[in-house]
């Protein structure tokens, strides 16, 4: 019985752990892939290699970037008195591509599950904490969607700042967005939208 070569089996093995490929569709990338043009899939090899190396958090938003702080964070024409909170770095793309928010971001790192009894550790508060304590944000917009977990994060939030920092305003994006939406899938109207009609929270 012919067996699968074992650099082949073990490929296959970890591209069928990627999300939407299963063992069969794996082996149908993994065969493509040995089609392309030898430089082509070398070089596909050295981006996954260096993949690490070459990028990094911001340590100022915790986003993913080739330089640190990001483009973002490093942008000295964006107003530094407002800060967008979104649950992952592809809320941030979906805001971005909109071009109409010209302030900061933080990455919070997730959401809570409705009934999470530990949400430190869920979420990045360190991050945000020692971002608001600087004390230029005036007003945090929470941009983490409308979905259980979101509103979950939303008021926790809302509760840890207003407790800590009473200066600060607290505003979500408006409610008109599909119960259940999630930031990254919005289109970029809803978005331009929700942020202008924001709503305050404390
Ligand atoms: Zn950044």
């Amino acid at each position: 019985m012919q067996r699968i070569p074992e650099p082949l089996k073990e490929l296959v093995e970890q591209m069928a752990r990627l999300p939407g490929l299963g063992p069969k569709s794996a082996m149908r990338a993994a065969m493509t892939l040995l089609k392309w043009p030898e430089a082509e899939t070398r070089r596909l090899g050295r981006n996954l290699y260096e993949l690490r190396d070459k990028l990094h958090l911001c340590s100022r938003c915790g986003s993913l970037s080739d330089s640190d702080p990001c483009s973002v964070c490093a942008d000295p024409s964006r107003g530094r008195d407002s800060l967008c909170l979104v649950a992952e770095w592809d809320s941030l793309l979906a805001m971005e591509e909109g071009n109409f928010y010209k302030g900061q971001y933080l990455i919070l790192g997730g959401l809570l599950a409705p009934l999470d009894h530990s949400p430190a550790e869920a979420l990045d508060m360190d991050r945000l904490t020692r971002r608001l304590a600087e004390g230029e944000v005036r007003e945090l917009i929470l941009a983490l969607g409308a979905t259980a977990e979101a509103e979950a994060t939303a008021s926790y939030v809302r509760d840890e700042v207003t407790r800590r920092f009473p200066e600060i305003r607290v505003t979500r994006l408006a409610q008109g967005i599909p119960l259940g939406a999630e930031v990254k899938f919005m289109d970029r109207e809803t978005l331009r939208q929700s942020l202008r009609y924001r709503q305050e929270l404390n």
